[in-house]
């Protein structure tokens, strides 16, 4: 930001919005390891369903709560519009990066960045 001479009060209140936004916002940044577990909330009743990073093992079928369901295993050979593979194939990838990571054969790692 350029601050013309003579506009000291501008800088000032200018540095003073720049504190405050920095004391609100704090950048957060994760890996993929850095995940602890999964939470899968149901459209239908707002349930969540929790399941820790090494327990992940699918995208549940349904909603544990009013039994709703999440996905069909044909939904993976149609063309079906649903959030059912694009969950399973993000779940599928953290487990692999995951396995990757312990393994030290990574090549690279995702961060994924928060604001909070
Ligand atoms: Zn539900």
């Amino acid at each position: 930001m350029l601050v013309a001479a003579g506009n000291e009060g501008g800088f000032r209140a200018a540095a003073i919005s720049w504190r405050c936004r920095m004391a609100l916002k704090r950048r957060m940044i994760a890996g993929i390891d850095d995940i602890e577990a999964v939470t899968f909330l149901c459209s239908t009743c707002k349930a969540r369903t929790t399941i820790p990073a090494a327990s992940l093992i699918d995208v549940p079928q349904q909603c544990t709560a009013c039994n709703s369901e999440w996905w069909r295993a044909n939904e993976f050979t149609s063309n079906e519009s649903t959030s059912g593979p694009a969950g399973m194939a993000l779940v599928q990838a953290i487990r692999t990066l995951m396995a990757m990571i312990q393994e030290g054969e990574d090549r690279f790692r995702i961060l994924l960045e928060f604001e909070s």
